[in-house]
């Protein structure tokens, strides 16, 4: 098994692929979002998520967050010493911060997340797993994409894959509902950074065509600017400000704050956003008309400004579907789950792709389950002998649309005996059952007898896309030619019955058959006969119902012969 995480700067995530389904695992309180904070006690273990957040305000030199800003940075950037840790240089000039008496790297505290991570996945599924996808921001350089690589295996991961958080939440957003070639904006606003990337997707494959933000940008920022408009702690302020996504007023600690004012003091912020949107349009070269959908991510994508905001830079309402918290690391795990070779291209059964039937007398198809029916189902038919003393039936199973049996994909055989009888006497019944697992059985009953034989056929559903898009392709293309086939081997089994039973009430009528009558059939006997040879269609069967006319009073006099 593979896990799926997303390592983020204010919240990190774990995922599994669980029967076929990607599901977010719970801490052992419920929680699916674990705070990306580690609090180093003066003695004992380090601790990392909810309790370490929770001791930020009042130990925050021992209180680690937002180590993601400083991973596989060099202490010279700026990013450094804006981040607010006490840090000092490694021997290689890579980042080290100092946490009471200890100094660590950034990746040796994120390994300590990611241990947390998998302490949790495993005790929710029971085994051990060693394996990993962990996703990271579009524009992490080498460095950081290595540098949480490193933090992966610290924690005991083999990291199969290093993902970009867009083409996470692009995963997760579902490739299914895009078509082919589809272009997407991720439109990311989380805790401190804020992300917007366009990807492009190309059978099956996302790419990244361009990639911007803003790495001191984010909830933080709103919270910080509410703090100071309403006079409150940022704790507090960001609190209420959750409280203002859901209501348009809240009241807090006697005080009440109203959604308008939240508004106008984060507005100047978001529209922030805007430039790094319209650049990364610009870069990918692409006018918003082309994109096929924006997906929000990121916690504060939820509040009703920032939806507003991107609804008007994008000039379409942006895809909500996605959990804001959770569709990044939902994708990572859909990714394990490719990774894990668990998810195929098959078709996804609940109905039959192509029809099944045999193959009846003068090579046609006999559909007996038709394409499009939901499984399981049952469905027979009743067959007869087409050749007087038969002793047995060859019953060809077949899956396809063609009408001819030769143009379908056999699938099985078997025979059937029943004692020899005339012509059109024995009676077979043949039943088809698709079972929930897509198995066929095939039942087929001599009803004389009662005996019954039996097949199962198990590649009866399991159809590639490709196949099926093939075989249902040629039975529109060939449609005309099929159908006309179909139509002159119907009307020559006729013929081939009708000529020998018209000779032989000719012989047995003798005399009574008047002169004209006689030569008429015999006429058109010789059509018949040459239509037959030129393959036509039309004319065999205009002639048949004439002969069927002309014949109908020898029908009733070979009777009356008979009676009398
Ligand atoms: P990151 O990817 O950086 O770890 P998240 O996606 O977890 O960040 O987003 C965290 C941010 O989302 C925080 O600033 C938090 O205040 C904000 N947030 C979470 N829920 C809400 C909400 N209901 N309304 C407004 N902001 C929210
Ligand atoms: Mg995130």
């Amino acid at each position: 098994m593979i896990a799926g995480i997303d390592l983020g700067t204010t919240h990190s995530l774990v995922g599994i692929m669980d029967s076929g389904f990607p599901v977010l695992i719970a801490d052992a309180d419920g929680r699916r979002l674990t705070p990306s904070a580690v609090w180093f006690p003066e003695c004992g273990e380090p601790v990392v998520g909810w309790p370490a957040l929770e001791k930020k305000p009042t130990h925050p030199s021992l209180v680690v967050t937002s180590v993601k800003r400083l991973i596989g940075r060099r202490v010279a950037e700026a990013a450094v010493s804006s981040s607010g840790c006490a840090v000092e240089a490694g021997p290689d000039g890579g980042v080290r911060i100092l946490v009471g008496s200890l100094s660590l790297s950034p990746e040796e505290i994120s390994a300590l997340i990611l241990s947390k991570l998998k302490a949790d996945l495993e005790m929710s599924c029971g085994v051990s797993v060693d394996r990993a996808v962990i996703t990271v921001p579009a524009y992490f350089n080498d460095a950081q994409r290595s540098a949480t690589k490193r933090a992966g295996e610290l924690a005991g991961f083999t990291v199969e894959r290093i993902l970009s958080e867009p083409t996470a939440a692009a995963l997760a957003y579902g490739l299914d509902r895009l078509g082919e070639r589809a272009r997407v904006a991720v439109y990311d606003l989380g805790g401190g950074t804020f992300d917007i990337s366009v990807l492009e997707l190309n059978c099956g494959v996302f790419e990244v065509l361009s990639t911007n933000g803003d790495t001191s940008l984010g909830g933080d920022d709103l919270d910080a600017a509410l703090a100071k408009a309403w006079g409150v702690a940022r704790f507090d302020a960001e609190k209420i400000k959750r409280a203002l996504t859901d209501s348009d007023s809240v009241e807090f600690d006697h005080h009440s704050y109203l959604r308008s004012d939240l508004d106008a003091a984060c507005l100047p912020i978001i529209e922030k956003t805007r430039r790094h949107c319209l650049r990364s349009l610009s870069d990918a070269h692409l006018e918003t008309s082309a994109l096929d959908a924006v997906v929000l991510v990121g916690g504060a994508t939820r509040m009703p400004i920032v939806r507003r905001f991107v609804a008007e830079i994008f000039g379409r309402e942006p895809d909500v579907s996605q959990h804001p918290d959770e569709a990044v690391a939902l994708g990572a795990t859909i990714q394990a789950g490719i990774l894990e070779g668990g998810l195929q291209n098959l078709t996804l059964l609940d109905v039959t792709p192509l029809s099944l039937g045999i193959e009846t007398f003068g090579g046609l198809m006999n559909v007996i389950i038709p394409r499009n029916t939901t499984i399981p189902c049952k469905a027979g038919e009743m067959f007869t002998n087409a050749v007087a003393n038969q002793s047995a039936m060859s019953i060809s199973v077949l899956q396809g649309e063609r009408e001819m049996a030769r143009d379908n994909w056999p699938l099985g055989r078997m025979d059937v005996p029943f004692p020899p009888s005339p012509k059109g006497q024995a009676r077979v019944g043949v039943q088809f059952e698709l079972d929930a697992n897509g198995i066929l059985h095939v039942l087929a009953r001599d009803t004389a007898s009662g005996r019954d034989t039996v097949i199962d056929i198990h590649s009866a559903v399991e159809v590639s896309d490709e196949a099926v898009e093939k075989m249902l392709g040629d039975s529109l293309e060939y449609a005309f030619e099929d159908m006309d086939e179909r139509i002159f081997t119907e009307a020559k089994l006729k013929a081939d019955e009708m000529l020998p039973a018209v000779d032989s009430a000719l012989n047995a009528l003798g005399e009574k058959v008047p002169v004209e009558i006689r030569s008429a059939i015999s006429g058109l006997v010789q059509k018949i006969r040459s239509a037959l040879e030129a393959r036509s269609t039309s004319d065999l069967k205009t002639l048949l119902g004439e002969l069927d006319t002309l014949t109908e009073p020898l029908a009733t006099a070979l009777l009356e012969q008979t009676l009398a």
